[in-house]
């Protein structure tokens, strides 16, 4: 088996055993995205001599006896909205062009310390803003398993770079669903840590109160790697969680939901599905059930109301965030010839630097924040926060985790939704609820629909903290249908 077809963990315990170097791990993948990566567009910065430097160091740590952790010398694809020193930074937008910050996010900072090597930064929609990665000002992603297809977004870079054998690892963040759904379209594996269980600090900021960073991988082991690597309490990142990881190595191991209570959202799944998805996601539940679990349904009535609630509360906090891109601090600057105010320079750059979506955002979160309508929008949309946090309590008194499909389609057609925003916000109708609550869920493969051969992911949502229990089922999950794909659901992607 090449190089590039072996997991995070099989790759890690070669270079620690130093049956392979950190360099011939990190060649292989460039060679891989120099071969597929015009055609999938998942990068948007890829540095052959950075990324080799880091794989050289991590070699010269290994010969100078230096015990390395699992991952040291894995390549990793970065999601371009993490702040790296060595690599530009844009967030998927042209007012960000050519931008190169100061200091490395905390999450970039930890993928250094365990010695992944950071092979370049992933396209996504606009300060992910997005479902389908068309958001972005540097042409979309394509989707591995039909390059007329999407990779789902705001991750779609990193899911795509996944899905293509391109990278083993990558980063995501979710602030509606932008890691679970770019998973469940690409047949890999996407988790959403608790919200604070991963630090938000040198990310570029969307929604503060949403957003939230975690690992995509191939597997659900790798996946789990990664989440322990790069979590975990962060000093310089105010709404961090100061507890314990959740073991979610050991859950991936372990795989057990005999006993496990399994309620299904009884919202989610009616008209306006697609049949093979909802086929998928059924027979998954019956697998459960065959495996020990008990399953039943529960029903979250106020999780209907999510979707509005979030579109509201994310464009207001991205009102407020984006108001950092005034012409002078970062990246463009447009009209400053001498002649005009600062006012004027702004305003042209802002709308230049700024694509419709976010200026979408921008109008509908200042209009929500506005005084005479702070109250009836985003006050309204707090309350109903607080509802589905309610919900959610209210069920995990019954269960130990729900389930539901991750989005309510497979991949969709490049264009066909781009200039239908409302078609686009509800590939989240499902993942959102977990957002707005700050709890925690997971998106695994559960196989291909019937109609078009797509891939199809199961999400399991888990208590605040509860992130192992994600593990343990998607580990569950993986392990009883791996049986049914030989090599791996990814072996079907016709693509590539
Ligand atoms: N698609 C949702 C949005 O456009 C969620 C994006 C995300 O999670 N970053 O806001």
């Amino acid at each position: 088996m090449s190089l590039i077809h072996k997991s995070a963990a099989e790759l890690g315990a070669l270079v620690a055993g130093g049956e392979v170097s950190a360099v011939e791990v990190a060649q292989a993948h460039l060679d891989r995205i120099a071969a597929v990566d015009p055609q999938v567009n998942a990068f948007l910065h890829v540095d052959v001599e950075t990324t080799l430097g880091q794989a050289r160091a991590v070699d010269a740590r290994r010969a100078a006896g230096e015990d390395l952790g699992p991952l040291a010398g894995v390549p990793i694809a970065h999601k371009d909205v993490f702040t790296t020193v060595d690599m530009p930074t844009t967030a998927g937008s042209k007012i960000l062009e050519g931008y190169r910050p100061p200091y490395d996010a905390t999450v970039t900072r930890r993928l250094r310390e365990a010695g992944l090597v950071i092979l370049g930064k992933t396209n996504l929609d606009e300060f992910a803003m997005g479902s389908s990665t068309e958001n972005s000002a540097y042409g979309p992603t394509r989707n591995p398993w039909d390059l007329n297809r999407v990779p789902g977004g705001s991750s779609g870079g990193s899911s795509a770079a996944v899905a293509a054998y391109e990278a083993p690892l990558s980063t995501g963040t979710d602030t509606g669903g932008s890691i679970r759904q770019p998973a469940a379209v690409t047949g890999i594996v996407g988790m959403k840590p608790t919200y604070g269980g991963s630090s938000r600090y040198g990310l570029i900021a969307f929604a503060s109160s949403l957003d939230t960073p975690g690992p995509f991988a191939r597997n659900v082991m790798d996946a789990a790697l990664l989440h322990e690597a790069f979590s975990g309490h962060d000093a310089m990142d105010s709404t961090s969680i100061d507890a314990p990881v959740p073991s979610v190595v050991e859950a991936a191991r372990n795989g057990d939901v005999a006993g496990l209570r399994i309620g299904v959202v009884k919202e989610f799944g009616g008209d306006g599905y697609q049949a093979g998805v909802l086929a998928r996601f059924h027979e998954t539940v019956e697998l459960l059930e065959s495996l020990g679990a008990k399953v039943v349904e529960v029903s979250c009535p106020s999780f209907t109301t999510a979707l509005p609630a979030y579109y509201l509360i994310a464009p207001s906090e991205a009102s407020s965030n984006l108001a950092r891109f005034d012409a002078m601090r970062y990246g463009l600057r447009v009209g400053d010839d001498g002649t005009r105010s600062a006012e004027e320079v702004m305003a042209l750059t802002r709308a230049a630097g700024f694509g419709p979506e976010v200026k979408r955002r921008i109008i509908l979160g200042t209009y929500a924040l506005s005084s005479g309508y702070y109250d009836a929008y985003y006050g309204q949309a707090q309350k109903v926060r607080t509802l589905i946090a309610r919900d959610f309590e209210a069920a995990f008194h019954q269960v130990d985790v729900l389930v539901s499909p991750t989005t309510p389609t497979t991949a969709f057609p490049i264009g066909e939704r781009a200039d239908d925003p409302m078609a686009m916000y509800l590939a989240d109708l499902c993942t959102i609820p977990t957002n707005l609550a700050g709890n925690a869920a997971i998106s695994v493969p559960c196989g291909l629909a019937d109609e078009d051969g797509l891939p199809v992911g199961l999400q399991v949502m888990a208590p605040v903290l509860g992130d192992d229990r994600c593990y343990r089922v998607a580990a569950a999950v993986e392990r009883a249908l791996e049986g049914r794909w030989g090599g791996g659901l990814l072996s079907k992607a016709p693509a590539l």
